[in-house]
């Protein structure tokens, strides 16, 4: 909205010197014509016109040259071109699929089990801080579960072609709701998604965000070192996902997700 607002000032300003312009250039021809009609005064008329018609000129090149700076600087800003280059960064558009950003398997040897059956895995790190945020969810009378952690390439293979092939989906239908095989967050055990064990119904589902267990997260996730990677108009263009969350709270884990992507520090108020 501001951008939209932006221009129109340079060029009221910009209309408002024009306007100038043509007024100091009517003044000189009207003191140019009086020299004329007063002859006897013509050289001292003229030397007083002369330095009247320079002053306006310089006058005139001053205006000239003042809205072009403003037009410069104004329109610098607005300038698709600039922007496109800005957002365009060449780490922006590598190791991408359909939106999906390129991960690569986490070894055996670091995965923990998180589930009770031993089936659901992830990064230890990760694993700790989630056990750790599932018992603090539970003092509360939150149930966190989880549906998913650690996936293989191969797993994601058969949950993005298997699946997509039974639901007739093309594969751009298909990334819009699941990540293509090597490009999944959950190849790094650093991804889980997360169920409210008292609404199962919303599991997978944007519906899980109107859940308990979806607000206790957003109030504390972040202290477990959890976040949201998909939230609503993501930058990845990928649909919201209020269940998968990621651990970015060590280095390595923070590396992954944000190594070399450009993205600035955000400094929000009410969280000092
Ligand atoms: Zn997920």
């Amino acid at each position: 909205m501001n951008n939209a607002e932006f221009p129109r000032k340079p060029q009221n300003s910009l209309a408002a010197s024009s306007d100038d312009i043509p007024a100091a250039l009517r003044d000189t021809s009207d003191v140019t014509t009086s020299q004329v009609r007063v002859r006897p005064n013509i050289l001292f008329m003229g030397g007083i016109a002369g330095f009247i018609f320079l002053a306006t000129i310089s006058g005139f090149l001053f205006a000239l040259t003042s809205p072009k700076t403003d037009i410069g600087s104004q329109s610098a800003p607005t300038n698709p071109t600039n922007r496109t280059a800005v957002k365009k960064s060449p780490s922006d558009n590598t190791n991408r699929v359909l939106g999906h950003l390129a991960y690569a398997e986490a070894p055996e040897s670091e995965l923990v089990r998180i589930s009770r059956d031993g089936r659901i895995r992830m990064r230890q790190g990760a694993a700790e801080k989630f056990q750790a945020m599932v018992k603090a969810a539970q003092e509360q009378g939150v149930i966190l579960v989880p549906i998913s952690g650690f996936r293989t390439i191969k797993e994601q293979e058969t949950l993005f072609f298997g699946i997509g092939a039974q639901r007739n989906q093309q594969p751009t239908q298909r990334a819009a709701v699941s990540a293509p095989p090597k490009y999944s967050e959950h190849h790094t055990g650093y991804a889980v998604d997360i169920g409210d064990g008292a609404v199962p119904a919303t599991n997978l589902s944007t519906n899980f965000e109107k859940t308990r267990a979806f607000q206790w997260l957003q109030g504390n996730a972040a202290r477990y070192g959890f976040e949201l990677s998909f939230p609503k108009d993501n930058s990845q263009g990928i649909s919201y996902e209020p269940w998968h969350w990621r651990f970015v709270g060590n280095s390595q884990s923070l590396e992954t997700f944000y190594k070399g992507k450009n993205i600035k520090p955000e400094l929000i108020e009410n969280n000092p």
